[in-house]
């Protein structure tokens, strides 16, 4: 019997495949009492080393498959192996008479539960991270390793899927993921949508009642999944499979075209960029440049901050990549939910509303001109932009432009070569900014719109909570009318604007934004194919009719249906 199942989109596109449960059983964590307990600590650490490898191998194979960023997530994992607290807590076990699995069993459990209580989100997300390397070491100590035998067209269906499962999976032979559990943040979602396969997740218990080898079809856009499916829906989703298999290889055609209205409006697509292997791919996808480079990157997971010489080395590969492409890079944005261990940020209620961005550069000027001096030194020879991010007010414009020149100053005596006519912009992502953005356009080169902290702020809800998610759609009125505020004002005064929140890769946002003028949008590097397909397919006249006409709705929801 043909049964319809609904869960949460986490990865768009369809797939028909055979069902394929994946109850990663749970282990039988033996119980004894070692003889020898100084060995049975030498079992754990030998255990520990090679999930580290295993680990690594992990990360590089990763990297090269999606991308630095996802790969993080194994390094981040293998830290916890030599993790003081839990391997410790983990010999102390053993020293009280404890073979190794239940040792490391339960001092992985203890630490994933501390986590799993903790207020933040991000921190408590990490608890699966933990009990996932705990698997891991557990499965070596035993010398067993559970993956799933796939054929060919495979749509796997589990609880919910940990990274290392994830990523250890033969890709070519999966159409799709659905789980029970997770959100469209999960691990699971973030790897679908960045390998391109379909997913939907938070499906709920009943997806596991599926029998093996039923024929599923799945809508990843719209979060459906169909058992046995009828014949006319099979026949209508076989079609629909063909038209989406020929957009993409259409969309493939749009990435090494300009974006150019139907009436000859041209718009750049940029990419947001946050590593070296980022970069590559922007080009791979047709970005005119790159609109948005994150440069925390640099500055995540290590002790200390990046030198000037380090910053250097890759802010050059990655303006060599681009050539004469333009190259927005901002400057350091941590703080918020990103904290390093080297800079105090004391305790804060609120880390979104406190020492973030711009407010923390400002305050250790230093650092701050050692990466300007980094970047004037390696954008001599291409068209690098710098940017500010988190402005609140015109002084802190003033100060980071006077601490620029400072930088380009102590160059200068030092006769060491810089970039010349460098642009510089803010990003737009405190209300307060777009409302007074007559009064910073004399100050910059352009604006960009972060409209991620911009929906945040205008909305006082956390982006990260998904319990205040229903505020998060940048689609809102709200945040349209202060994007036609910013660009009047930018226009005025000759500079240009870009759009760098997720909002800049929504294929429904797209007709707005070029109706509001908006004049460049950067987006993960995937999406560009089909945001340059949906500008040539519209004419600016349209948009803009559309725009002046969503400006005027009540809510998110209403503009959405406008657009269609
Ligand atoms: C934004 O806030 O929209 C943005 C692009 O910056 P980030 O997501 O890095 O905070
Ligand atoms: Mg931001």
């Amino acid at each position: 019997m043909s049964k319809e199942l609904r869960g949460i989109p986490a990865a768009r596109g369809l797939a028909r495949g055979v069902a394929l449960k994946w109850m990663s059983a749970d282990l039988e964590i033996p119980r004894f009492t070692p003889d020898d307990l100084a060995a049975e600590k030498a079992r754990l650490a030998k255990a520990r080393q090679e999930a580290k490898k295993q680990l690594h191998a992990l990360s590089a194979q990763v990297s090269q498959q999606v991308g630095d960023a996802e790969a993080a997530l194994f390094e981040a994992q293998a830290m916890f192996l030599t993790d003081v607290v839990l391997v410790s807590r983990a010999e102390t076990a053993i020293e009280t008479g404890m073979n190794a699995e239940q040792a490391w069993h339960q001092a992985c459990e203890y630490f994933a539960a501390q986590l799993e209580n903790l207020p933040d989100e991000t921190l408590s997300a990490r608890s699966v991270d933990v009990r996932d390397v705990g698997r891991r070491v557990i499965e070596n100590l035993l010398g067993v390793h559970s993956r799933p035998l796939l054929t060919s067209q495979t749509i796997l269906l589990a609880r919910d899927l940990t990274p290392s499962q994830t990523a250890s999976l033969d890709k070519t032979k999966i159409s799709a993921f659905c789980t029970v559990e997770g959100g469209p943040t999960s691990h699971t979602a973030i790897l679908a949508r960045a390998l391109g396969i379909p997913a939907v997740v938070g499906v709920g218990d009943e997806i596991l009642e599926i029998a093996d080898g039923t024929l599923l079809l799945v809508d990843g856009t719209a979060g459906l999944v169909v058992s046995n499916p009828p014949p006319d829906l099979l026949a209508d989703f076989d079609k629909r499979i063909q038209s989406e298999r020929e957009l993409r290889e259409q969309e493939a055609k749009f990435a090494s075209q300009p974006a150019v209205t139907i009436d000859g409006h041209r718009v750049e697509v940029a990419a947001n960029v946050g590593s070296v292997d980022d970069a590559r791919k922007a080009l791979e996808y047709g970005a005119d440049g790159i609109g948005l480079l994150r440069t925390e990157f640099l500055f995540l997971n290590r002790s200390q901050a990046p030198g000037e010489q380090t910053q250097f080395a890759v802010y050059s590969t990655i303006l060599a990549l681009m050539g004469t492409r333009p190259v927005v890079v901002r400057t350091l944005d941590v703080g918020g939910d990103k904290e390093v261990p080297y800079y105090d940020f004391g305790i804060e209620t609120n880390p979104f509303l406190g020492y973030r961005a711009i407010r923390l550069s400002l305050d250790h000027p230093e650092d701050f001109k050692s990466q300007l001096r980094a970047l004037l030194r390696a954008g001599t020879k291409h068209d690098l932009r710098i940017m500010f991010p988190m402005i609140a007010t015109l002084a802190e414009v003033r100060q980071a432009k006077k601490l620029l020149d400072e930088a380009r100053g102590e160059l200068q005596s030092k006769e060491v070569d810089m970039a010349k006519d460098v642009q510089v912009g803010i990003m737009v992502e405190i209300p307060a900014v777009a409302l007074l953005a007559d009064r910073f356009a004399p100050e910059v080169d352009f604006f960009s719109i972060g409209t991620n902290d911009l929906t945040q702020y205008t909305f006082a809800a956390e982006r990260g909570n998904k319990r205040v998610s229903h505020l998060h759609d940048p689609c809102h009125p709200a945040i349209l009318r202060q994007i036609k505020k910013v660009v009047r004002a930018a226009h005025a005064q000759g500079k240009w604007v870009g759009v760098c929140g997720e909002m800049a890769g929504d294929l429904q946002a797209i007709p707005v934004l070029l109706g509001l003028g908006v004049d460049e949008l950067s987006m993960s590097p995937v999406q560009i194919p089909s945001a340059k397909r949906v500008i040539c397919n519209w004419s600016l006249v349209d948009a803009q009719k559309l725009a002046e006409r969503v400006l005027d709705l009540d809510d998110a929801e209403a503009v959405r249906k406008a657009v269609g």
